[in-house]
C-alpha cells in the first residue's frame, strides 16, 4: 500500500523526466508548468492523478487540455510498485528493484515516442542499481546474488552487443547498454533469469512486430523501438519468473 503511493508521487517525477530529458531540459528547474500558457503549477494541482481528474484534465489557468498520460504514468507507476512492493516484500532489495520499475517506465515511454534510450537515464540508473543490489545482496545474506547479478550484467551486454554488431539499424546502441542494467536486475534473481527475460524480449517484439506487419501499419523496414519490450520481458521476468521458470523446466520431464 505505502509502495502504491510512493509510486504514484514518483510517477509524477517521470512526467517530468519523460517529457524534459529527450529535450535536454533540467529535470529539476523550472518546476512543473503548464505547456501552454507557462503558468506554474500549484502544489495542490500537482496532485498525482486526482488533480487531473478535479480539473477534468484542463490546465486552471488557461483552461488548455492536459493529455491524459500524465495521470496515466502516475497510475502505472503505483500499480508497478504495488505489484515490486509484494513481490520484494521480505526483501533488502526492495529500493533497487522499485529503481528498475520507475526506469523502465520512463524509458519504454521516451523510447516509443522518440526512437532513443537517453544516457541522461540510462547512466544513472545504472549507478544507483549496483551499490543498491550490493545492499540487497549483503542484507538478504547472499554476497553470491551479487556476484551473479554483475556476470549477468556482463553476459545481457555481451549479447545483445554481438547482435548490434550485426545489425547496428535493427538494435541500437541504447538497447545494449539498457541490456546491462537488465542483466544486472536479472542475475540478481537467478542465473536462468537472465536468458530468460532477455528472450522473452525478443518474443514480445517479434509477436507486435508480426501483428503490426499484418495491419500494415509497420513495414518490415521500418524501425520499432525496441526498449519497452526488452523492459517488459525483464518485468515479466522480475515479477513472475519462478512460475514461469519452473513451469519451463517441467516441461522437459513431462
Ligand atoms: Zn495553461
Amino acid at each position: 500500500m505505502i509502495s502504491a503511493w510512493f509510486g504514484l508521487v514518483i510517477g509524477s517525477f517521470l512526467n517530468v523526466v519523460i517529457w524534459r530529458v529527450p529535450r535536454k531540459e533540467s529535470v529539476v528547474a523550472p518546476p512543473s508548468h503548464c505547456p501552454e500558457c507557462g503558468t506554474p503549477i500549484a502544489p495542490r494541482d500537482n496532485v498525482p492523478v486526482v488533480s487531473w481528474l478535479l480539473l477534468r484534465g484542463r490546465c486552471r489557468h488557461c483552461g488548455t487540455h492536459i493529455s491524459a498520460r500524465y495521470p496515466l504514468v502516475e497510475l502505472s507507476c503505483g500499480v508497478l510498485f504495488a505489484a515490486l512492493g509484494a513481490r520484494f516484500a521480505h526483501s533488502w532489495a526492495l529500493p533497487a528493484y522499485l529503481v528498475l520499475g520507475a526506469a523502465l517506465l520512463a524509458i519504454s515511454l521516451i523510447d516509443l515516442e522518440h526512437y532513443l534510450i537517453p544516457n541522461r537515464v540510462i547512466y544513472p540508473v545504472g549507478f544507483m542499481a549496483v551499490p543498491l543490489l550490493a545492499i540487497g545482496a549483503a542484507g538478504d545474506g547472499h554476497w553470491w546474488w551479487f556476484a551473479r547479478a554483475l556476470i549477468g550484467a556482463a553476459g545481457a551486454f555481451a549479447t545483445l552487443f554481438v547482435i548490434h554488431i550485426a545489425s547496428p539499424r535493427g538494435m541500437g546502441f541504447g538497447d545494449v547498454r539498457l541490456s546491462f542494467v537488465l542483466g544486472l536486475y536479472l542475475g540478481y534473481l537467478g542465473a536462468a533469469d537472465v536468458p530468460f527475460g532477455i528472450f522473452l524480449g525478443f518474443l514480445y517484439g517479434a509477436v507486435i512486430g508480426l501483428v503490426l506487419m499484418a495491419f500494415g501499419r509497420r513495414g518490415r523496414r521500418q524501425h520499432i523501438p525496441f526498449g519497452p519490450f526488452l523492459a517488459a520481458g525483464t518485468l515479466t521476468i522480475v515479477l513472475f519468473g519462478g512460475p514461469i521458470i519452473d513451469w519451463y523446466r517441467g516441461l522437459g520431464k513431462a
